[in-house]
């Protein structure tokens, strides 16, 4: 038996070369992508370079194989250094390319993952300006028409909207089926009658793009159903089931990296003749944030490796969201204040990390809704 902590050499080696990658490739630049709100298109595909946009791809298809966990490590390891690119790659790993792995037929497999761990980004449209919680809503309406379905509505907040070449859009044929209407569909960047429309000016992580998604009787042959006919349901479901594990990690990289900038600032600022960090109120307010992020890693870890060992996980997933964004939001709070002044200023990066944990409650499922699926499983 392992500690949950301990890492397999496969896993450490990734954790540590994508960290080495975050600090020399992107910390340069995270400062000028939060203000043009635009990740760096060279950044880009650096990351694929890297491996990171296709951790669970099979070799055979041109991937990593690597595991869930493995892309856990890679996301927390690029959050310590900028949430908004952890999110990128997020998105990619463990909602779209995992949905793809698990619902793609073989066509499907053979024609977009070796594009998606080359150069193809991926983006997963759910929401909807009326259906964000109760995201099964939804009224985008898919209707068949000689040989090809035609997708008519509008997507919102859709992430990696600018940068994504394919999107896994949630429509349904009939609104009066409810959830039983809603087929997922793969369009791709350039089919007749889709378009992106307005990006989000944001409170946090703003380089990584939040898009409008709008379909005008968009063409979509069949061949670009994922999944079966009105089970789309089941792709959103379970892929969201899986990706809130990302999100975890995404926001426990963020409390770790808040705190790495908090130890060494406390180090060198000095008040009343000595470091602030030799004050032992500063001294145990950090030690509390520590143990913070241990218990939030430890959530996450927990949920990855019973994801990844086909257990189940669904209240460990929602339980370490829920706690790993409030770590996240304390953490950086607590960054703000022990830098004083120099945290409420965009010279120094933990006012940018405090704006970024905000989204941690919000996006796959807010924390009302974690609450709901850890409450209805423990009390039946
Ligand atoms: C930056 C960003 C990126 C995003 N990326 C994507 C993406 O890539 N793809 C995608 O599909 N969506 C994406 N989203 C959408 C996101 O998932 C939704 O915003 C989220 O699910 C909440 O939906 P909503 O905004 O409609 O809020 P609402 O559902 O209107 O919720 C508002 C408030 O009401 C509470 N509430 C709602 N219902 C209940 C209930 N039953 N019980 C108790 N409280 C309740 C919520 O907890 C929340 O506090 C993104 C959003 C943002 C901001």
């Amino acid at each position: 038996m392992h500690p949950l902590t301990t890492l397999a050499d496969d896993e450490r080696l990734l954790r540590d070369s994508v960290y080495e990658f975050a600090d020399k490739e992107i910390r340069p630049l995270v400062r000028e992508m939060d203000e043009h709100a635009k990740i760096s298109p060279a950044l880009i595909e650096k990351l694929f370079n890297l491996g990171v946009m296709g951790i669970e791809i099979p070799d055979n298809y041109g991937g990593s194989g690597a595991t869930f966990f493995h892309s856990v490590m890679a996301i927390e390891a690029l959050s310590r250094v900028d949430p908004s690119i952890a999110v990128l790659v997020d998105v990619q790993n463990t909602l779209v390319i995992n949905a793809l792995l698990h619902w793609g037929n073989d066509d499907i497999k053979q024609r977009f993952l070796p594009k998606m761990a080359t150069n193809l980004i991926g983006a997963y449209a759910l929401s909807e300006a009326g259906s964000g919680s109760d995201a099964f809503a939804l009224t985008t309406r898919a209707t068949e028409r000689g040989g090809e379905w035609l997708l008519t509505g509008r997507k919102l907040w859709i992430t990696n909207g600018n940068e994504a070449g394919l999107f896994i859009v949630f429509a349904t044929l009939n609104p009066e089926a409810g959830y039983r209407g809603i087929t997922a569909f793969l369009v791709e960047r350039g089919f007749p009658g889709f378009s992106v429309g307005k990006k989000e000016d944001k409170l946090g992580i703003r380089a990584s793009s939040t898009c409008e998604l709008l379909f005008d009787a968009c063409r979509v042959p069949k061949a670009n159903v994922l999944g079966e006919v009105g089970k789309g349901y089941k792709v959103a479901i379970e892929t969201l089931n899986e990706g809130r594990i990302g999100i975890g990690a995404q926001m426990v990289g963020l409390a770790q990296g808040a705190l790495d900038h908090t130890i060494a600032y406390t180090r060198e600022r000095k008040q009343f003749g000595k470091a602030i960090g030799e004050f032992q109120a500063v001294q145990h307010q950090i030690a509390r944030a520590a143990t913070d992020i241990e218990a939030a890693r430890l959530l996450v870890y927990n949920a990855a490796r019973l994801r990844d060992a086909k257990r189940p996980f669904l209240t460990e997933a929602a339980m370490c969201k829920i706690f790993s964004s409030e770590v996240a939001e304390r953490t950086a709070s607590l960054a703000v204040n022990l830098f004083g002044g120099n945290g409420f200023v965009k010279d120094y990066p933990v006012e940018k990390l405090y704006r970024d944990a905000k989204i941690g409650q919000i996006y796959e499922g807010t924390s009302n809704l974690q609450l709901q699926t850890i409450a209805k499983n423990i009390m039946g």
